[in-house]
């Protein structure tokens, strides 16, 4: 079936929705998610969105920059930093009138609290005096994504969009440079369906299933990356994964940073406090990376908790907050801890451990979402990118903490509104080839393999070694190892059978073609870090211990040519005013 929508925008998390919100209704546009849209991962977001309101205190604009351009380990483009900054009260105030929840301040304003590397000058008149900790991230309870994701749906509802949910993203149609839609398979049914569009915007979110210790929801497989990588076109700063310090032992599943934001601590064996050492201004609310490191390097050193399993974990200690505190502010993620640990956090510490979180890195856009098929700045016409699975890049090394939920209702609301100036001249452009032929291929020949391995199996294997060798530190014997072990994964993914011959809500067809997603996805990853010889934000080299602006002060764009063969560019750093400095807390 072929279906013609003036704007054809893949993934319902809060990128695609408010991007969707943007487009004129005088233009028809279509959205399509693997899943229902409030579903989508945007929905599971807890600690807040961050804006320089100053509705708890002093704050500016120029300060949350100035955070962001260091958090990112100053890899992040300061233009793309200054707008988003610089936009973000405007963007908290439109939410707020849209109808979005927050929590309030007893004066009635939206309530902030504090976050990781979110800070201000202890003395505003003195530069040198030391950064203290802001309240800055605006939130609902522990439930700020969800609410979000609630209200840009039913804003999208208002404005007659169409939604095509439980439709699975299978191809991206580029023809001469100019992108003229996309294929999806009805999971329903199985059947194939191409929307033919003028304009294409991926939101398809990020790719934490790459990693076996993971907080992101089951359906971030890192789809719409997959297949800008396929199309041949560069992927950005991939080496750059996020660890979040504090997932449940074991799970994964994310006790959101609010729960420091509110005074939580992080202890060892001995009960020590031990982030004082690590970064002693801000303690337990340093940037993830150094968190995350920190952890690891006190397991290293022995002083871990042993857990009933052999394994080690730190506590995350909330008990001094009190009952109110931790049932009002944090009461999803305290909920959390009792069912899935049986922990009580009133009495008990938390036991914890760093989660991969989410993806830096992603299709290089500029910051009107526009794709890049090159590291010159060259657009693919009518192809856009916005959220997570987007680089513009305005986390450079290195998020900080509630600066996505504000990437993605900035920077989908520009690319809506960039999406609506091109409809001006657009027209459809007939496809040259048939558009359904590439996904039938697949399918076929994807149902016929017949090797008898495991689907499970290798994604299982895939994010255990992703986790062992390419996780929180790296070095080049693992990196060189991984690359091998991946491409042994690929010949295995060549020999798997898909069980479910049937057309009805094939899920395990839909696994298979997300696992040969997560290959290309870790194969890139892998090989922009075994590039990289530096340490810089959430990559760190244990070969390569300092940061390197000498030599790599500079983003990574890797292609993979039909031959497979794997090639790596460069990109300068966007600059404005803020310069290089060591990166201290
Ligand atoms: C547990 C958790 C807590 C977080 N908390 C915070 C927080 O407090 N503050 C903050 O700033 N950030 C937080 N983040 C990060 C932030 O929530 C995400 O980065 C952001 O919501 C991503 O939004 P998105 O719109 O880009 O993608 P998503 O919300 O992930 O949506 C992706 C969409 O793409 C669709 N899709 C993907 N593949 C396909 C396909 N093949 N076919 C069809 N559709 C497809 C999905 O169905 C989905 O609709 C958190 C993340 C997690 C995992």
């Amino acid at each position: 079936m072929i279906h013609k929508f003036d704007v054809v925008i893949v993934g319902a998390g809060g990128a695609g929705l408010r991007a969707a919100v943007e487009v004129p209704k005088d233009h028809t546009c279509a959205v399509i998610s693997k899943v229902f849209p409030t579903r989508s991962h945007t929905g599971t977001a807890q600690g807040g969105v961050c804006a320089a309101l100053s509705n708890e205190e002093d704050d500016s604009w120029l300060d949350h920059a100035f955070d962001t351009v260091k958090g990112s380990d100053y890899l992040g483009d300061q233009d793309a930093i200054e707008i988003m900054c610089q936009d973000a009260p405007r963007a908290i105030i439109e939410l707020e009138h849209m109808g979005m929840p927050f929590s309030r301040t007893k004066e009635g304003k939206i309530a902030q609290r504090k976050f990781g590397g979110h800070t201000k000058l202890e003395n505003p008149n003195d530069p040198n005096s030391k950064r203290i900790p802001v309240n800055r991230a605006c939130y609902s309870a522990d439930r700020t994504g969800h609410v979000m994701l609630q209200t840009l749906y039913e804003n999208c509802v208002k404005n007659n969009v169409n939604f095509y949910s439980e439709y699975f993203l299978t191809d991206l149609i580029i023809e001469d440079g100019i992108c003229k839609g996309v294929t999806a398979i009805d999971m329903a049914t199985s059947e194939i369906h191409v929307f033919h569009a003028k304009a294409v915007m991926f939101a398809t979110g990020g790719y934490g299933r790459a990693f076996r210790i993971t907080s992101n929801a089951h359906v971030g497989t890192g789809d719409g990356c997959a297949l800008v990588y396929k199309a041949g076109l560069p992927l950005e700063d991939m080496e750059f994964y996020q660890f979040h310090p504090t997932g449940l032992w074991r799970l994964g599943i994310l006790v959101s940073e609010a729960a420091r934001g509110e005074g939580g601590i992080l202890r060892n064996n001995a009960n020590e406090r031990f982030m004082e050492v690590y970064a002693p201004t801000v303690k337990d609310l340093a940037p993830r990376d150094m968190v995350s490191r920190a952890i690891i390097s006190e397991i290293r050193a022995g002083r871990g908790i042993l857990g009933s399993d052999g394994t080690y974990y730190i506590n995350l200690d909330l008990t001094h907050l009190g009952k109110k505190v931790i049932d009002e502010k944090i009461p999803e993620i305290t909920g959390f801890a009792r069912t899935y640990l049986g922990v009580e956090p009133t009495k008990e510490c938390v036991p914890i451990q760093p989660t991969a979180h989410y993806a830096m890195g992603g299709i290089p856009t500029n910051y009107d979402t526009e794709v890049f098929s090159d590291n010159k700045g060259t657009k693919v016409n009518g192809f856009y990118a916005a959220g997570e699975c987007a680089c513009v890049s305005v986390h450079g090394g290195n998020r900080l903490g509630t600066n996505s939920l504000l990437d993605i209702v900035v920077f989908g609301r520009r690319g809506g509104k960039k999406i609506s100036q091109f409809l001006k001249t657009a027209e459809y452009t007939e496809f040259t080839g048939d558009p359904t032929e590439r996904t039938r291929q697949q399918i076929d020949s994807l149902l016929n393999l017949s090797g008898g391995e495991n689907i499970s199996n290798i994604r299982k294997d895939l994010q255990q070694n992703m986790m062992d060798k390419c996780g929180i530190f790296r070095n080049e014997k693992d990196l060189a190892e991984n690359k091998e072990i991946l491409k042994q994964l690929r010949q295995r993914y060549q020999n798997i059978t898909v069980q479910d011959k049937s057309k009805v809500f094939n899920t395990d067809l839909m696994e298979a073609i997300e696992l040969g997603n997560l290959i290309d996805i870790a194969e890139s990853i892998n090989e922009s870090a075994l590039n990289r010889q530096e340490s810089r934000g959430a990559h760190t080299r244990e070969d390569f211990p300092n940061r390197d602006d000498a030599q790599w002060m500079k983003h990574t764009f890797i292609t993979k040519a039909d031959s497979g063969e794997l090639k790596i560019d460069y990109k300068p750093v966007v600059k404005t005013r803020f310069e290089p400095m060591e990166r201290k807390y």
